[in-house]
């Protein structure tokens, strides 16, 4: 087994690792990254944000296409699919930005190295595969990911009964397709193949969507998606589901057996953690398998840090990159910082729906006053020109110091206006502040600010 030395190993290859990998070499550190897939770039590039997001562009144009051009006065010939195509076009996607992130680590001089990665001990890092390796490393950084969660009573065929993974590929497009859990994954697969001519009919155990996120965001995203032809069954307990006869059969507590063509199960992510030897080095997990980590990262076996969707938090690809980031820049300087307060999460549905900082439960909770300021879309000169004005924005900010404490966004593109509401929040910016800074007219952004205006009771267009 050939043997090699570097100040930093990182096992997985994914938004936590390779960024990481990225920024430890600009800190003039030597970087060794495991990666057991071919590709780099972890659930995100490969089976999750990246292809998923191909789709849901696809097929909102389908629906613009078909439904949504007569009211520009334009008029098409038949609209048809070829599903093969879109399916190809999101798998080419996912290939050039594998690429690209093996340009980057050709271009950092970070050693890659294929196979599964697992920690010998403090120092240590194996790497089994067709090339067997031993790595000494100073520092040695857990970025695994996760993986989608099991369900008991449900076995994943890989074929009929799914997760998000077979979820991109269905080969046809199913005739009645449900799908097991209400959040981020099952709206937005949902919202794929509903658009593409599936029924779709949502299991949700709680008794709303979006479980997380802000009610009311999730009430009025409830609203619009059966509108659309979701049909959403709540606080409904699934217990078990299986194939029979090429069919799917879905059973839940209480109620009828559920026939239909697919089962998409989106229950949640558990980390991804088998196999890196955490148990034999006595590295902390709670009950969850998460790995505890305190200051900067650290694991309680020194030299051991992990980040991203392995360690508690939102398991999002921009939170591991941040984690990845202020952990290297923690090691090679002393300093690093993540706002996890500022960190934004989005679904990306038609429309979209996003959130930063503190939902108003939150709030009620905690006893902290707020002041709220809302303005709708319909009242948005560009949201009418592009032809989208459902939703709204709403701003949170503390009744006293008026500083802000949560935006949430439901509407046109709400996954890019979230972005500036992110920078205010970061900057630790008032209401007051964003009301007072110009925003390009016409643009969606103006609903932020009017949105901003309202908290003081101000809008201009209400
Ligand atoms: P999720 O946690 O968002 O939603 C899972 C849902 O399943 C919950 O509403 C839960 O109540 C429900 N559920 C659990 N057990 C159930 C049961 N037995 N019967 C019926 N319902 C049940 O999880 P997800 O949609 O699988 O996504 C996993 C993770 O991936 C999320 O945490 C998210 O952070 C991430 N993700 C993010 C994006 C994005 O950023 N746009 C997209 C996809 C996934």
């Amino acid at each position: 087994m050939a043997g090699t030395t570097c100040d930093l190993a990182i096992i997985g290859g994914r938004p936590g690792g390779y960024v990481a990998a990225i920024r430890a070499t600009q800190l003039g550190m030597s970087v060794a990254c495991v990666e057991q897939e071919e590709a780099l770039g972890g659930t995100c590039l490969r089976v999750g944000c990246i292809p998923s997001k191909a789709l849901l562009e696809s097929s909102e144009r389908f629906v613009e296409a078909r439904e949504g051009l007569g009211q520009h006065g334009i008029g098409v010939g038949e609209v048809t699919l070829d599903l093969a195509a879109m399916l190809k076009r999101k798998d080419q996607i996912v290939r050039t930005l594998a690429r690209g992130v093996d340009g980057l680590f050709r271009k950092h001089g970070i050693s890659r190295y294929r196979g599964h990665g697992w920690i010998a001990a403090p120092g240590k890092v194996v790497v089994e595969g067709n090339e067997p390796t031993e790595l000494g490393a100073t520092h040695i950084l857990i970025a695994t990911g996760s993986k989608p969660s099991a369900l008991p009573g449900i076995a994943v065929d890989v074929d009929r009964i799914g997760t998000s993974t077979e979820a991109l590929s269905y080969p046809e497009v199913p005739e009645h397709l449900v799908v097991i859990g209400a959040g981020y994954i099952g709206l937005e697969l949902g919202s794929v193949w509903r658009r593409l001519g599936a029924r779709v009919t949502v299991l949700e155990y709680l008794d709303r969507i979006l479980p997380g996120m802000d009610a009311e965001l999730a009430g009025e995203a409830a609203k619009v998606f059966k509108k659309q032809g979701f049909e959403f069954r709540l606080g409904i307990r699934v217990t078990g589901a299986r194939v029979e006869g090429g069919r799917c059969v879905v059973e839940a507590e209480g109620h009828e057996p559920l026939q239909c063509d697919r089962v998409l199960v989106a229950v949640g992510r558990v980390p991804n953690t088998d196999g890196s030897g955490l148990e034999a080095l006595g590295i902390e997990t709670d009950r969850r398998g998460r790995i505890v980590v305190g200051e900067g990262f650290a694991t309680n076996v020194p030299g051991v840090y992990a980040v991203g969707d392995a360690i508690p938090g939102p398991m999002l690809a921009h939170k591991a990159s941040e984690e990845g980031i202020a952990c290297v820049e923690r090691l090679a300087t002393g300093c690093g910082h993540v706002e996890y307060a500022a960190i934004p999460g989005i679904v990306y549905t038609q429309p979209e729906i996003a959130s930063v900082g503190k939902t108003e439960a939150e709030l009620v909770e905690t006893g902290v006053a707020y002041r709220r300021g809302a303005f709708s879309f319909l009242a948005n000169g560009r949201a009418r020109c592009i032809g989208h004005t459902e939703g709204w924005v709403k701003v949170l900010a503390d009744a006293r110091t008026d500083r802000i404490l949560g935006v949430h966004i439901i509407g046109p593109r709400a996954g890019d206006l979230i972005a500036e509401a992110a920078a205010a929040i970061a900057f630790a910016a008032s209401s007051e502040d964003v009301a007072r800074t110009p925003h390009a007219h016409p643009t969606l952004a103006e609903a932020l600010k009017e949105a901003a205006l309202a908290v003081d009771e101000r809008p201009i267009h209400v």
